[in-house]
């Protein structure tokens, strides 16, 4: 080999490798210094889940989610705007965390032991319950009516898991989002839709030609998601104590008064 290809080569080696190490070390570094050093927090929140994450008519994102969000944001950055929302969907938002789309998830979503596998969770911040809704006539009373009827649910949801196993004659009808379930319910491509009591108020409160059934069939306890990782522990943790400060000082129950006392 000539001698200037060799040394070509050799330098070639030496970029490969100072770059893999750059890309290592960017990969391996702390969430929250990350965060602070940007001055912004990722955050996964739902586009169509009144009265938690949702598009306003004047076009605004708004939701307690969205509000939880920015008070963590004005704790930890000093500005309630230093957030860059992206809109997550159930089925969606794990991946969104694990692939670093987003630093923090506030979805809707509840705690549980088969999630928690594989992403890392806050302290919960509300407990909702899975409830049925159905059209005001309809003939569907409690769930012991469901067999054999065709229930909505929204992928990646508990509540798509749950019926499953508490009505199993049921004919299940999955949807990507919120907006498409709710649509479909609404041009009577089921009988009925389950999801969390929250989201079903939040639907009622704009559409009244349907009604939730009393009954709860679970709890579902939401918390902040977060990815499983050791570069991920610091700023859970600030997230943690921000939201017991919050629980603490009132804060947290003035969101909650603020989007919930409403339907409760
Ligand atoms: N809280 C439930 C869940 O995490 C239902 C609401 C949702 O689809 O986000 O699956």
């Amino acid at each position: 080999m000539k001698k200037t290809l060799k040394i070509f080569c050799a330098l070639l080696l030496v970029a490969v490798v100072v770059n893999l190490t750059a890309c290592r070390k960017k990969a391996d570094t702390d969430l929250l210094e990350k965060v602070e050093e940007k001055g912004k927090i990722k955050a996964g929140v739902k586009y169509d889940s009144k009265p938690f994450g949702f598009m306003d008519a004047d076009q605004k994102l708004k939701g307690f989610d969205v509000d939880l969000v920015k008070e963590i944001a004005k704790r930890l950055l000093g500005d309630e705007n230093a957030v860059d929302f992206q809109q997550v969907t159930s089925s969606n938002r794990i991946f969104a965390l694990n692939s670093g789309t987003v630093d923090v998830v506030a979805a809707t979503m509840t705690v549980n032991k088969k999630r928690k596998k594989v992403i890392d969770f806050s302290n919960p911040y509300y407990i909702a319950g899975q409830a049925i809704m159905v059209p005001k006539n309809s003939d569907i009373h409690s769930i012991s009516d469901l067999s054999g009827k065709k229930i909505i649910v929204v992928l990646g949801s508990t509540s798509e898991k749950n019926i499953k196993t508490l009505v199993p004659e049921a004919i299940i009808g999955g949807f990507r989002t919120y907006t498409d379930a709710f649509s479909a319910i609404r041009s009577r491509r089921g009988d009925a839709l389950t999801t969390d009591d929250t989201i079903i108020a939040g639907f009622l409160s704009e559409d009244s030609n349907f009604k939730m059934l009393k009954e709860r069939y679970t709890q579902e306890p939401y918390a902040l998601g977060f990815k499983k990782s050791k570069t991920t522990k610091k700023f859970q943790a600030a997230i943690n104590a921000i939201i017991e400060d919050m629980k603490a000082d009132g804060t947290l129950e003035n969101i909650r008064k603020k989007w919930m006392a409403q339907f409760e």
